[in-house]
Formats: C-alpha cells, sequence, structure tokens
C-alpha cells in the first residue's frame, strides 16, 4: 500500500503504535506537544538538523533502513558532541506519495534500532506530503549537568587534540556509491559507515566526564570542524597529519583506486566520529579508544604537519 492510502493519521498512528512505553514521566506521540519533567541541576540540549533528498542522500541509492538509521544518527551526535545524554526526538518529514508503507516500516526499523542503542525515543514530529522531494527534518533533545556541557569555545594552548574511531571511510563510502564501484568486503564496510554512523553517545559522556575542554562532532571533516573550535577558542593548532587512524579498510580501498587516504581524512567529513581537546594529564585517565592527532597551539593558524597542501576546507553546502 502507498501512505497515500494509510493517510495523514493512519500514518501518524502505525509510528505510534511502533513506539514501546515511554519512560516515566515523559509523553510523547498524540496530543499537541510532548511532556518531559525538567529535572534541577540539568541543562537541556537541543539540535536540529534537515536531509534533503539529492542534497544529503540520493533516494534511488540508499535503502530505507539507513535512511531511517542516519537521520536520526546525526542528530543523536549533536547530543554527544556537547557531552550530553539523549532524551529525544522528533521527527518532521515531507513525504513524496509514491513511497510505500513497507518502505516506510523498513525507514523506521533503522530510526528505531539507533534512537534504541541511544535510549531516545521518538517523541512526535510532523507529517506532510511533498510534491516532489523526500525531506526529512529530526530534532533532538538531550540533558547534561548544569556547567558540564562541553562548548567548541574551551580549548586551550597546550591542550592535545583527539578524536574517536578513524576518519575518512564515510568519504571513502561515498566515492564508492558516486563512483558506481564495486561493494563487495571493505568496500561494503566503507558504505556501511557512510549510511549507518554510530553516534558516539557514550564515548561523549566519558570524554566530558574526563574534562575535555572542547569537543564537537566530525560532520564536514576535520580540515573544516577543527576550524570551529580555533575560532572559537581563539587558539591555533598543529596537526600531525600522519598520525590520523585511517582504517584497514580505507587503506586497501584507497591503494586500489589510486585514492588519498589522508586527504579523505581531512576534507571528506559525514565521520560522525568526536573530535576533542584535553589537558594531557586528564588525557591519561580517559578510558575509551582515541586517536592523538596534535596540540592546540597559540595564536590563530593550523599548520597541518606533513600535508601536501595547508588548504582545507571539508565539505560545504555554499
Ligand atoms: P498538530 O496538528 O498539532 O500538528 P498532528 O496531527 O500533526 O498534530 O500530530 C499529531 C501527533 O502526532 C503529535 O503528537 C505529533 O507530534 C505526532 N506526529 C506527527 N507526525 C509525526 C512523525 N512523523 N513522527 C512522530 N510523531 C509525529
Ligand atoms: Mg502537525
Amino acid at each position: 500500500m502507498n501512505i497515500d492510502g494509510l493517510g495523514e493519521f493512519g500514518l501518524i498512528e502505525r509510528i505510534r503504535a511502533g513506539e514501546g512505553t515511554l519512560p516515566r514521566g515523559i509523553m510523547g506521540i498524540g496530543d499537541d506537544c510532548a511532556v518531559l519533567p525538567q529535572r534541577k541541576g540539568y541543562k537541556t540540549l537541543v539540535s536540529t538538523d534537515l536531509l534533503m533528498e539529492g542534497v544529503h542522500f540520493l533516494l534511488e541509492d540508499i535503502d530505507p533502513y539507513s535512511l531511517g538509521w542516519k537521520s536520526a544518527a546525526v542528530n543523536l551526535s549533536d547530543i554527544a558532541a556537547m557531552g550530553g545524554r539523549p532524551l529525544g526526538s522528533f521527527l518532521a518529514f515531507a513525504l513524496p506519495k509514491a513511497l510505500d508503507s513497507k518502505w516506510m516500516d523498513d525507514f523506521f526499523r533503522g530510526y528505531r534500532a539507533v534512537s534504541g542503542l541511544c535510549s531516545a525515543p521518538l517523541l512526535g514530529g510532523d507529517t506532510t506530503s511533498s510534491l516532489d522531494r523526500l525531506c526529512i527534518c529530526v530534532t533532538v533533545l538531550g540533558e547534561c549537568e548544569d556547567g558540564h556541557e562541553i562548548l567548541r569555545s574551551g580549548a586551550r594552548p597546550g591542550d592535545r587534540i583527539c578524536v574517536s574511531g578513524t576518519l575518512g571511510d564515510s568519504a571513502g563510502g561515498l566515492k564508492l556509491i558516486l563512483g558506481g564501484l564495486p561493494r563487495a568486503g571493505a568496500g561494503e564496510r566503507l558504505i556501511e559507515r557512510h549510511y549507518r554512523p554510530v553516534p558516539r553517545v557514550a564515548e561523549g559522556q566519558r570524554i566530558a566526564a574526563c574534562g575535555a575542554t572542547a569537543m564537537m562532532d566530525i560532520s564536514d571533516g576535520i580540515g573544516s570542524d577543527l576550524r570551529h573550535i580555533t575560532r572559537a577558542s581563539g587558539v591555533g593548532a598543529v596537526v600531525r597529519v600522519k598520525d590520523l587512524p585511517l582504517s584497514e579498510e580505507l587503506l586497501s580501498q584507497s591503494a586500489l583506486y589510486g585514492w588519498n587516504a589522508r586527504g579523505l581524512a581531512i576534507d571528506g567529513g559525514e565521520d560522525y566520529e568526536l573530535l576533542f581537546t584535553m589537558p594531557s594529564d586528564a588525557l591519561r585517565n580517559l578510558d575509551i579508544p582515541y586517536t592523538e592527532i596534535g596540540e592546540i597551539v597559540p595564536g590563530e593558524d593550523i599548520l597541518w604537519e606533513g600535508a601536501s597542501s595547508q588548504e582545507h576546507k571539508g565539505f560545504r553546502h555554499f
């Protein structure tokens, strides 16, 4: 059945029925607003992101499960980037009428899989038809202890610059998709990193608790994202390009296709790993996997030590 037959309210009811019971004290889908309790000594974190067909994803390539996953994941990643705990999400979309209910069910399976991982139930949204493209807007809510939110502006000279996970995999996956290249083995894993990034929520909370001075998630590539931290903090940085964490999969596919793996790690984007700064003595207590890639220095420039070019812009929409 296509969603035209289901109708707006039929679809909303289907979405509501798919959500399990909510944590005590929270009211989600069904009324004019969701209702959440407020905790003393905590701050609310809110973030929103839009995913537009043709700009952020190709509807003819991405499977609905992955699209649902990615829609929730890129938003939950923003809560992770503050060191916060997710509370829930809101999903507004404009749907082309040709989508069928099987497609919607698969979309929500993906959406709920990552929401479940992060304990962030779907609490509401909005549903309209679209004359042409699919447009998805997700808003996430989270919380953190008052004063414990990790901003982009706290980096200080001497702090170490670190990242979680490996960089450039998602960009490698996108190259395979756009180039119509084979997707077996290592290629498959790169595409999975592109389509189903895992928000580093638990890691973000550990990094915050350990004393990070600045943090953000890597959506446009560190070539552009590190600049946000240095600008906001009024500092410079030195990055040792040889120390960037690269996966076996990215290295093998780069060797095969002649890609510049380190270039992808810097400017590729959509890694959704965490980029953070921390004094070295605090870093000794950090008990999650991470890689130190450089140091914050006085000034305002970023030196990409060992890179063929100093011009790094990451991904830009305009
Ligand atoms: P309103 O007219 O107040 O906007 P709606 O009929 O659009 O109400 O929505 C009814 C309920 O269903 C609300 O609780 C809303 O948050 C929820 N809802 C609508 N669309 C979605 C969606 N795509 N995902 C989750 N909840 C939704
Ligand atoms: Mg509405």
